[in-house]
């Protein structure tokens, strides 16, 4: 059983998939095709209705998250950014723009703070506003009400949000901000290799004016490949194909999200009437309904990784500040009920 929160388990019934796209030949159509236009365009149209994406946002694909945390920085950034961050993967796309040579203006808070996005001061200089909806090193989450909240606030800013390891699996407000992405190793519950970026008509315009055409992934250029129904260059075709089937046969968001939260509510009460361990994150708010993190003492959580890995169940590590004493369990739509069953048992054998 694999609770690692990405490279994660991946939904058994890719495996048929893999064979169908095989037998189909669709792998070695050429990505200027009718055959691929076809299926990406079946891809896109599966992932709009799935994950109810607006229908003037612009659905496209690009190989991993921190590609679009580049992407982000070069077509989106005029000057400078304002990243809103509590953890690793925030400040890893901080670091990012940064190294591209865009000014960056961090807002840290911790781990059970809420955004609120009244107290932020964000200077005039920062025309995009980076969020990471789900801190994948910490367990915590920003609500999606927070973060169309921020939109609305600071509406003449693009919003841009990180929901690699949520999406797929809540139901995001899509409207509410104007980027997102989420590559598919995490709560899609595919193999690596595939970023989904969504993106509204005012990124668009603000993309078009900051002008910056030179990378092979300039979201102007993006967003003219997909018009065509193509990419910008030779795309992972197995992964939209399996991005597309998966999206057509999946339960209903709301369904799964309704899962997930019980799960992670169950798992959570769980772990607040443990002996030994406890929920790193204290403010039910700021909990992550997708990855938990678990906290106890370095030793206790070094035998407990020890005791899961010979019970062959792969248990998520500890990350960054949090290395010796979490680990994280990732609550995952691939993830059955059972298999979360099994884990407790698991936990009370110890
Ligand atoms: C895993 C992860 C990333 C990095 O994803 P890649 O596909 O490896 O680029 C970025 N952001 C978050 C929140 C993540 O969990």
């Amino acid at each position: 059983m694999n609770f690692y929160p990405g490279p994660s388990k991946i939904y058994p019934q890719v495996k048929d998939y893999f064979n169908e796209a095989f037998e189909q030949g669709i792998l070695s159509q050429n990505h200027r095709s009718p055959a691929f236009e076809a299926m990406y365009e079946e891809t896109i149209e599966a992932l709009r209705q799935w994950l109810k994406i607006p229908q003037d946002y612009t659905i496209c694909f690009v190989s991993s998250a921190t590609e679009a945390w580049e992407i982000v920085a070069q077509s989106l950034v005029k000057k400078k950014s304002y990243h809103i961050s509590n953890g690793a993967f925030g400040d890893k796309w901080l670091q990012r723009t940064m190294l591209l040579d865009r000014g960056v203006f961090a807002h840290t808070f911790g781990i059970d703070d809420e955004l609120i996005p009244e107290e932020l001061d964000i200077p005039d200089i920062c025309n995009a506003i980076c969020v990471t909806q789900n801190e994948t090193s910490n367990g915590t989450q920003i609500q999606p009400a927070d973060i169309r909240a921020l939109k609305e606030l600071f509406p003449d800013k693009i919003v841009a949000v990180d929901a690699t390891s949520s999406m797929g699996g809540i139901a995001l407000d899509f409207g509410g901000a104007d980027v997102w992405f989420a590559s598919v190793q995490k709560c899609f519950g595919l193999p690596p290799g595939l970023c989904i970026l969504a993106f509204s008509p005012f990124a668009l315009e603000k993309s078009w004016k900051i002008d910056e055409e030179r990378h092979y992934n300039s979201l102007p250029r993006l967003y003219e490949n997909a018009q065509k129904l193509q990419t910008s260059y030779t795309p992972n075709t197995l992964g939209i194909y399996l991005m597309g089937r998966l999206a057509k046969e999946l339960p209903s968001i709301e369904e799964t999200e309704k899962r997930l939260n019980k799960q992670a509510d169950d798992l959570y009460s769980y772990f607040e009437n443990h002996s030994e361990l406890s929920p790193l994150v204290s403010n039910p708010a700021t909990r992550s309904k997708t990855v938990l993190a678990i906290q106890g003492q370095a030793e206790k959580i070094k035998s407990i990784m020890k005791k899961a890995s010979s019970a062959g169940i792969t248990l998520g590590k500890g990350y960054g500040q949090w290395k010796q004493d979490t680990f994280r369990i990732a609550n995952f739509p691939s993830i059955t009920s059972n298999e979360i069953a099994d884990l407790k048992t698991f936990f009370d054998s110890l």
